[in-house]
Parts: C-alpha cells; sequence; structure tokens
C-alpha cells in the first residue's frame, strides 16, 4: 500500500507538487496520468526518498520510504532507466543490485528470462541498450528481491507495442498476486488497460482519480 497525503514540494515559486493525496491499494494497479512537467516524477521521487517534501506526507507499506527496515527488498523501484550505468553488462548490473540487496547471484538467469532478455543482450554494455531494453532491465532490477510493491515511472517509454503488452501482463500478475503497482505515464493509452485506478494529476494538483471503468465512463 502507497499513501500520499497533502503532499507539497515547491521550487522557488513553483509548486512542482501541490496539495497531492491519494491511496494505491494492494491488489491493484494504481496508473498516475499526467502530461510532461505535471508533478508525477517530483511525486515519485518523494515517495522513494529521493527529494524532501515542502509539506505533507508519503508512505509506502506503512512507513516513511527511507524508514523501510528492506527498501531494496520491500519496494521495487525504477525511476529513471535511461540512468543506469552504461559501463557495466546487463547482466553486471543485475549482480550488482543482487549484491547490494544481500541477495545470492541465482536470480539473475530468471530475472533475464522474464524480462525477456536474451543471454547474449545480457552480456553487452548497457550504454548500447535501447530505452526498451534499457526499460526491461530496469524492471528485472525493481522485481529483485520479490518486492511488494512496485514503483515506476514512465516505464512504458521506449517499448515497442509487445513490450507494452509484455509489461501489462506482468504488472497485472504481480498485482493479481497482492502485490501494489503504481506506474506513470503521460499516455492513458498505456495505463488504461492495465490500471484498476487512474489518478489525473495536471500543474502539480490531482484533477480527477478513481476506478478506470468510472473516470472512463464520466469522461
Ligand atoms: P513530470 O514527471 O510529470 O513530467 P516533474 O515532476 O518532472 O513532472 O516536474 C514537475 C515540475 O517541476 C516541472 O515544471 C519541472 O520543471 C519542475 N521541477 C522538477 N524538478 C525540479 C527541480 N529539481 N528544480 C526545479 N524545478 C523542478
Ligand atoms: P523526467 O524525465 O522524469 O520528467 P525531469 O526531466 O523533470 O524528469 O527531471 C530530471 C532531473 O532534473 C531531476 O533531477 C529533476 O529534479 C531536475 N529538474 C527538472 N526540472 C528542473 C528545473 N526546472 N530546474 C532544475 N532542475 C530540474
Amino acid at each position: 500500500m502507497i499513501r500520499i497525503d497533502s503532499l507539497t514540494k515547491r521550487y522557488g515559486d513553483l509548486a512542482a507538487v501541490d496539495d497531492v493525496s491519494f491511496t494505491a491499494f494492494p491488489g491493484r494497479v494504481t496508473g498516475f496520468l499526467g502530461p510532461n512537467g505535471a508533478g508525477k516524477s517530483t511525486t515519485l521521487r518523494l515517495l522513494t526518498g529521493l527529494a524532501t517534501s515542502s509539506s505533507g506526507r508519503a508512505t509506502v507499506l506503512g512507513r516513511r520510504y527511507a524508514d523501510l527496515p528492506n527498501p531494496g527488498l520491500d519496494v521495487g523501484v525504477l525511476l529513471d532507466a535511461s540512468a543506469q550505468h552504461g559501463g557495466r553488462t546487463g547482466r553486471e548490473t543485475l549482480v550488482l543490485a543482487q549484491r547490494t540487496m544481500g541477495l545470492p547471484d541465482a536470480q539473475v538467469d530468471a530475472m533475464l528470462d522474464l524480462v525477456g532478455l536474451t543471454r547474449t543482450e545480457s552480456r553487452r554494455r548497457v550504454r548500447d541498450y535501447s530505452l526498451g531494453m534499457r526499460q526491461r532491465l530496469g524492471i528485472a532490477t525493481a522485481l529483485l528481491g520479490d518486492p511488494r510493491v512496485l514503483i515506476l515511472d514512465e516505464p512504458a517509454n521506449g517499448l515497442d507495442p509487445a513490450g507494452i503488452r509484455w509489461m501489462r501482463d506482468l504488472l497485472r500478475s504481480f498485482a493479481d498476486d497482492g502485490g501494489t503497482v503504481l506506474l506513470s505515464s503521460h499516455l492513458l493509452a498505456e495505463i488504461e488497460l492495465v490500471a484498476d485506478d487512474i489518478v489525473v494529476i495536471g500543474h502539480g494538483r490531482v484533477v480527477a482519480s478513481g476506478a478506470t471503468h468510472e473516470l472512463l465512463a464520466a469522461s
């Protein structure tokens, strides 16, 4: 479960996130929808402790992210796939992430299979990956340690239609197993088929939220 309560982040005169409140529930995929600059990334950065709020509170599994006993294990996060270290191979990226989390190396091949990266691709350097491959690698990293919550910022960017279908199925089964998914997108088409609930943000404020079928029926 993710709870955001009256969260505000100001940069000078700009309220990048302005009194945002919503909940993402276990067993459901929550889509976080809004145009570029709406405040999605800032909200997700506040939620994962990468930025400090001006006021308000964001919790994951009942605690601030930084206060979780095992944040890397309990919560899978993919905020910026293009920021992955280019000098490492995909395989090295996963091995390093596993060791950082204190996990045995055994999951790497299973994770590569799960996200559809071939053994050959996994031995290439990330700087030579397409954005779609980086997203797949980022999702593999996020899934390490069998988290209960996934927080993904624009994970569909760079994925082709088959990749988007693959990700949709993966997020659906993660939620059906009881996990909580929060994913952002600037495209309704990318999330309307997978999100159970949608939170719409514009200019830092929540402008609509609710069950996807109700929101779409009302629009
Ligand atoms: P989105 O993810 O929806 O595209 P962002 O959260 O990245 O939106 O940005 C929301 C607004 O906050 C934008 O106007 C952006 O320029 C601004 N912003 C984001 N980070 C900073 C920062 N570190 N300093 C100043 N302004 C920022
Ligand atoms: P995204 O690609 O997720 O939309 P942004 O491009 O908004 O992210 O932000 C990338 C980085 O630049 C972040 O660290 C953000 O805080 C910073 N940033 C974004 N907008 C501004 C801004 N107007 N002034 C200063 N820093 C910014």
